[in-house]
């Protein structure tokens, strides 16, 4: 790891990550793609300086609050965050402010802060964002290797269930021939059946590949599932959205899984509730547009 001064810690839609890069290894990680001109490794991460002060002070002048959010293009919750407890410190000062906050994680290390999600929930409004992808264990391992499996996670979200903190599961990416299968989707909305998910996220039976994650992917498909790649490189070619076989078939389960357990699935509807902004101190709801500015 490595630190870096920062001016700002807050984007202007409050997106906040106090880590750049990630170390839970998953194969099919979009943020390798050398779009995002990341310049140094990608497992050495580096660490926002000053993060907490930068973000008190921030959150001290805000004129208006709203939700933060945090997450993308990173786990808050990597190994790191154990011993540097950065997270768990900028969530005291998000409880303090009485801001809002969406935390999107694969770890179980957010079980460390559950007193402050819970408080944070109480005052204002606490969702929580866990992926999965892969309902057999063993595989899940092999896909996403540094980070705790689905079954754990499932864990993770009954323990929020049980706080009253809202969840919603991102499914996805789906990659093909490895976890496109019907077993493999029933699995995993089971799971979300049984934790009360508020919602699903999910774009499609597919996955994405571009420069950078393409490379390292097809390295990862070498080692784990010899002659993968070939099928993929004959089928795919070099397009960016790669799509499963049994794409229809897949969708109009989660749909219909969905429907009938009154799960939200529309993505404008889940993206409007993770940006709203709610005070239970003062009984107020606030849109995008009054936190925005
Ligand atoms: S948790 Fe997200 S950022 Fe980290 S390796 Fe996995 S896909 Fe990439």
């Amino acid at each position: 790891m490595h630190y870096k001064e920062v001016k700002a810690i807050l984007s202007p839609q409050n997106g906040m990550n106090l880590y750049r890069g990630c170390t839970h290894g998953c194969i099919y990680c979009d943020s390798r793609s050398t779009c995002y001109k990341m310049d140094h490794d990608f497992e050495d991460i580096e660490v926002k300086a000053g993060a907490v002060n930068l973000l008190e002070n921030t959150l001290k002048k805000k004129r208006r609050k709203g939700m933060i959010g945090t997450g993308s293009m990173m786990d808050p919750y990597m190994p790191l965050e154990a011993e540097l407890k950065l997270m768990r410190q900028c969530l005291t000062q998000i409880a303090r402010f009485e801001f809002g906050v969406v935390i999107q994680t694969k770890s179980k290390l957010i079980l460390r802060d559950l007193d402050l999600l819970e408080e944070i929930n109480k005052k204002t409004k606490c969702v929580v964002a866990i992926t999965l992808t892969t309902y057999d264990e063993e595989l899940c391992r092999k896909l996403e290797p540094n980070v705790c499996t689905t079954r754990e996670r499932f864990e993770v979200l009954m323990k929020l269930k049980e706080r009253g903190i809202p969840t919603i599961v991102w499914i996805s990416p789906i990659l093909p021939y490895i976890n496109d299968t019907e077993e493999n989707m029933r699995g995993l909305l089971d799971y979300c059946v049984k934790a009360g998910v508020y919602g699903i996220m999910y774009f499609g039976a597919g996955m994405t590949l571009r420069d950078g994650n393409r490379q390292y992917y097809y390295s990862q498909l070498d080692k784990l599932f010899p002659g993968l790649k070939e099928r993929y490189i004959k089928e795919f070619g070099d397009q960016y959205e790669v799509l499963s076989p049994q794409v229809d078939k897949l969708n109009k389960l989660v749909y219909n899984t969905c429907e009938e357990h009154g799960i939200v699935y529309d993505k404008d509807e889940l993206f409007r509730y993770m940006r709203e902004y709610k005070n239970n101190t003062v009984g107020e709801q606030l849109s995008l547009f009054d936190y925005m500015s």
